[in-house]
Parts: C-alpha cells; sequence; structure tokens
C-alpha cells in the first residue's frame, strides 16, 4: 500500500506528499522553496493512521465512496490492533506468534460491531463503549447528531452503515457530505479507543511501579 501525506512547508506554505510504501517510512519532503521537511513520529499502530490519510486523500481527489471505505477500514483496524496487544500484554505473551493468532480468532469470533467495540472497551477500561464516552468529560461533544441516541449508534450512522451501504448494497454513488461525515466520526472514533488505550497504559505503568517498589521494600 503507497500512502501520500499531504505536509505544509513551514516556509512557504505550499502543500508537498510525503510518500511511503508498505511498512517502510515516510520519505522527506524538500519543497521547491528549498525548504526540507522530516515526517517523524508516526503512532505504534501507523496501518490505521496511513488508512485515514489514505481516505483524507481519496475524499481531496473527489473519491467520495473509496473515503468512506478507508475510513471504515482504519476503524476496524485499531479495533483490533487495541484488542490483541491488550490481550497480550496481559498474558505477558505479546511476541510469541500462536498466542497473536488466537487472539485474531478470538477477536474475528465476535464478528458483530457492537461485540468487537464493547470487547476492546472492555478489555481497555473495563466499561462499555457507550458508558466509556458518556462518563469521559474530554470526550463530550462527540455525538454531534442531535438525539440522545448513543455514541455507538452515531458511529454506525455515520460510517459503518454508510460502509455496508456500498459493499451489500452496490451504492457506490456517495455523496461529498456523508464522505466527510463520515472522515470526522471516524477520527473521533479511533480517538475514543486511544483515549482508552492512554489510560490503560497510565494504569500498566501504576501497576509496575508498584511492583517495583513492593520488590525494593522486600530487598531493604
Ligand atoms: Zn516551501
Amino acid at each position: 500500500m503507497n500512502t501520500d501525506l499531504p505536509v505544509p512547508c513551514s516556509h512557504c506554505g505550499k502543500v508537498n506528499y510525503s510518500k511511503a510504501s508498505g511498512t517502510g517510512g515516510f520519505s522527506t519532503v524538500t519543497c521547491e522553496c528549498g525548504h526540507t521537511t522530516a515526517v517523524v513520529g508516526e503512532f505504534a499502530n501507523f496501518v490505521t493512521d496511513r488508512l485515514y490519510i489514505k481516505s483524507g486523500s481519496e475524499f481531496a481527489g473527489g473519491d467520495y465512496t473509496l473515503t468512506i471505505l478507508l475510513a471504515a477500514m482504519a476503524c476496524e483496524c485499531e479495533m483490533s490492533f487495541q484488542f490483541t496487544k491488550w490481550r497480550g500484554l496481559d498474558s505477558k505473551n505479546w511476541f510469541v506468534p500462536a498466542e497473536i493468532e488466537a487472539y485474531e480468532r478470538e477477536y474475528a469470533r465476535l464478528f458483530s460491531l457492537e461485540k468487537k467495540v464493547n470487547a476492546v472497551a472492555q478489555l481497555l477500561v473495563s466499561e462499555q463503549f457507550d458508558d466509556f464516552v458518556i462518563s469521559h468529560p474530554l470526550l463530550n461533544g462527540i455525538n454531534q447528531s442531535g438525539s440522545s441516541s448513543p455514541a455507538l449508534q452515531y458511529f454506525k450512522e455515520k460510517i459503518f452503515n454508510v460502509r455496508n451501504a456500498i459493499i451489500h448494497s452496490g451504492k457506490i454513488d456517495s455523496r461529498k457530505e456523508e464522505a466527510e461525515e463520515a472522515l470526522i466520526a471516524a477520527r473521533q472514533f479511533v480517538g475514543v479507543l486511544r483515549q482508552m488505550d492512554k489510560l490503560r497504559q497510565v494504569q500498566l505503568e501504576a501497576r509496575h511501579k508498584s511492583e517495583r517498589e513492593l520488590v525494593l521494600n522486600q530487598t531493604v
């Protein structure tokens, strides 16, 4: 998979493109003004980010159906990544390929979006997905639909149902507005999962700290 990342030049403002192929890193960009920009600091699960960037590229190019498909794929990618990552970290067998395959099979058996997203939420923050969004002040405003429908329903309407209409019912005349909404909602959806991931990391670090202190106290 090739990814073109728009990189505005900090010197003249022209938007250039940094390119990445497969799992390779992004290229350094030299602008026509002579200024050079290096792309650094990709997230651990860079595949989600690259799918999302590609979704944005398709939107800019006017292919709204591909925008929606790629935005939904980015969300699916982040869900399965977080599930496999934390099942592995919890069992301390993160680097054993057979274990990772077992977690992937376990995740696939969950089948529906509701089951998958709630399994991830339970694993990361011991809550249902909707309860986490409602209870977390940083995430207020995610439900932009103006209705009282829970967050997951909002994401289903804006991303997954629209994606399903494309791949199951052949609705490939997607409108710009629905593609834009899918892009925004996908960014929010991935943002919720990464917020959960961040909280789980804080919890893990606190546990490691207390385990270290316990060992130190026992040896003093
Ligand atoms: Zn420039």
